[in-house]
């Protein structure tokens, strides 16, 4: 057995860990593990530093998760866009692959939790039909492994995956969305990463949400999956007391730098059930997004999307820097709220010859609350 799966096996696995360990009551910890199962692992455990805390917050269940009835179970509407059980296409040319129902950690946000942890739902046997799905799907040319986390699959399974969807001619890249190198990062093995190096290009977008997360062993399975040629990623869900104030989000971003990491997405909570207590005004998120921009590295600045409820797909939103127009003149605001006049280029032709463009500062606006 390796490391990984040991700790896997060490996990809080069930409400009566919960009551053990937590002096949960033992009627509240059974119906929580049946509304959304229970796992934390380990790793992932020590990481808690008191009670409440926000790496707690993400694996603990809270009883608010249980008075969400008024909340939908597929707030994406995933379930329409599935043409087969395993595979959500809902854009054009990528799709959505769930290879696997297990995470080694269970997060009580989680947005798929009528799926997730439930074997009946997602396995083994609507594999090969995603294959096939992709396979005769020409348009697919992005195909992104999910579940679930792809990761909990043994090497030797996932390998036979990846072969069989780089035997199709039509598809070119392929994405892994996995947590483990946050929860469970003994997962990423050398084994494995020269397993990842034969189906290139692949891209390996992971899900860290607060800088305690970015631990010494975390940053090394970065470093290796970096290493065997995987382009990282990283998408954080922004959620309350966990990362919802610009200084945790600032210091998460760059620290995923460190490790090689390049942020991709910070999501708007979904409005699922059971999981809804964690959702944050999206007043909060532009905010942040306006305390990155220019106050760091812009490879530190993700985008800012909103799943759209009901199955719209992602809608990225940012603060508003256009602040006016003036005839031709785009009235702009940078990060300091300078403003700045940019002339646009006026769309019949006019003769522009020898006439120097010159932008000038021309005054600043008071900092004001982002209307949203
Ligand atoms: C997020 C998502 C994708 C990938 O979107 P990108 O913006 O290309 O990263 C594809 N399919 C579904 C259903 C998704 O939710
Ligand atoms: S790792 Fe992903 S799929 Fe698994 S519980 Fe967490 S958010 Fe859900």
């Amino acid at each position: 057995m390796e490391l990984w799966q040991e700790l896997l096996r060490r996990s809080i696995d069930s409400g009566k860990d919960l009551v053990e360990r937590f002096n949960f009551n033992p009627e509240l910890a059974v119906k929580l593990n049946k509304l959304f199962h229970i796992r934390i692992n380990p790793y992932y455990l020590s990481l808690i530093r008191y009670p409440g805390d926000p790496i707690w917050l993400q694996c603990i269940p809270d009883e608010k998760e249980l008075h969400e009835d008024s909340f939908p179970e597929d707030p994406l509407n995933e379930e329409r866009d599935s043409p087969v059980p395993s595979i959500t296409h809902r854009y054009p040319d990528r799709v959505l692959f769930l290879v696997t129902s297990q995470c080694s950690m269970y997060c009580r946000f989680c947005t798929r939790k009528r799926k997730v942890g439930d074997s009946t739902k997602i396995n083994m046997k609507y594999i090969q039909d995603g294959i096939d799905y992709i396979a005769s799907h020409k348009e697919v040319r992005d195909v992104i492994l999910s579940g679930g986390d792809p990761l909990m699959l043994t090497d030797h399974m996932l390998e036979k995956i990846l072969k069989a969807l780089r035997e199709i001619p039509h598809l070119e890249i392929i994405r892994l969305g996995t947590k483990m190198p946050c929860v469970l990062p003994q997962r990423i093995t050398k084994k494995l990463c020269s397993m990842l190096k034969k189906y290139h290009p692949i891209y390996v977008n992971t899900h860290f949400n607060h800088p305690w997360e970015c631990t010494q062993e975390a940053k090394q399975s970065c470093e290796m999956l970096a290493d065997s040629g995987c382009v990282v990623g990283n998408q954080t869900v922004l959620m309350k007391n966990i990362n919802d104030n610009p200084d945790t989000m600032l210091e998460l971003m760059r620290k995923l730098l460190t490790m090689r990491v390049r942020p991709y997405y910070i999501y708007q909570a979904d409005i699922t059930k059971g999981a809804n207590y964690f959702r944050t005004p999206v007043k909060v998120g532009l905010e942040i997004m306006d305390k990155l921009r220019g106050h760091t590295s812009g490879l530190a600045i993700p985008q800012f999307v909103i799943d759209a409820p009901g199955g719209g797909g992602k809608i990225p939103l940012l603060p508003q820097y256009v602040v006016g127009r003036n005839g031709n003149d785009i009235i702009l605001r940078n990060y300091k709220y300078d403003i700045y006049t940019y002339p646009d280029v006026e769309e019949k032709p006019i003769n522009t010859v020898g006439n120097r463009v010159k932008t000038t500062k021309t005054k600043t606006i008071k900092k004001e609350p982002i209307e949203v």
